[in-house]
């Protein structure tokens, strides 16, 4: 019989506590309610995490922005003496890199929380914490990578229809086109040096380059910011749902499903 429901018979013993459980009862990895919403709860929640990280994303998309105008001033200008916005030019774009390293960091500690909470729920996201940060990092992989687990993350947050909703696929589409841009935009900086002065045809197309890749990179903070306000709001009707059944008997849905 079910320690809970003494007139139900037991479906298991759980592999945490040794209690008997009935089908109602039952959870993720072999063990009882309690047991699953305990360890569910032993995760701190990572809503701090959230806001931090959409804070600097958001920063970060400022100054994206910034550095877009300064291209673009510099870019109509073209052949005029832009050195002093050139100087400009170059100091927003460090800045910019502080702000999109701060929000990076800001993303993947979020990130490392939201996937060690679904693991806990029993919701295995197939990766432990920190390999899912790792995806990230590792050349090549984090070409693809980052892109399935934030799916996957999503897809077991809310379904497939909740996923396909979110801008999972522009985040990435924009995050993609940002790299490939840096990359071109180093070998126009490249060739120009090579060829001896930065003459104003390439300064143009490098300004160019500038003002899209901005934009990709300011895209890519504010789809990301909604993909992750998305899932937050998710994973903390997901704990609301856990800290409420506390000590309570079977929810409704349970005991329709072992009737
Ligand atoms: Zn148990
Ligand atoms: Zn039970």
């Amino acid at each position: 019989m079910c320690a809970q429901h003494p007139g139900r018979d037991a479906v298991l013993t759980c592999a945490r506590c040794g209690r008997y459980a009935c089908s109602g009862c039952e959870r993720a990895e072999g063990r009882c309610r309690e047991c699953a919403q305990q360890a569910a709860l032993a995760v701190p929640d990572s809503r701090a995490r959230a806001r931090r990280a959409v804070r600097f994303l958001q920063v970060a998309a400022g100054m994206d922005l910034l550095a877009l105008f300064s291209y673009a001033i510099l870019f109509a200008g073209a052949g005029d003496d832009t050195s002093l916005w050139e100087d400009g030019a170059n100091s927003v774009v460090f800045l910019s890199l502080f702000s999109s390293l701060a929000a990076q960091v800001g993303l993947l500690m979020w990130f490392h929380r939201l996937v060690r909470q679904l693991n806990a729920q029993g919701a295995d996201m197939g990766v432990t914490p920190s390999m899912a940060v790792w995806w990230w990092l590792i050349p090549f992989a984090n070409w693809v990578k980052p892109f399935q687990l934030m799916k996957d993350a999503a897809e077991r947050l809310g379904g497939a229809h909740f996923a396909a909703a979110l801008p999972i696929s522009l985040w990435w589409g924009a995050n993609i086109l940002a790299r490939l841009l840096d990359q071109v935009g180093r070998q126009v900086a490249k060739a120009g040096v090579k060829a001896g002065a930065f003459d104003s045809v390439d300064g143009t197309s490098s300004h160019l380059i500038g003002i899209i890749s901005s934009l990709c990179l300011v895209a890519t903070a504010l789809f990301c910011v909604q993909i992750i306000r998305a899932l937050q709001e998710r994973m903390d009707q997901r704990r609301e749902g856990y800290e409420a059944v506390d000590g309570a008997p079977a929810p409704v849905e349970d005991v329709a499903e072992a009737a």
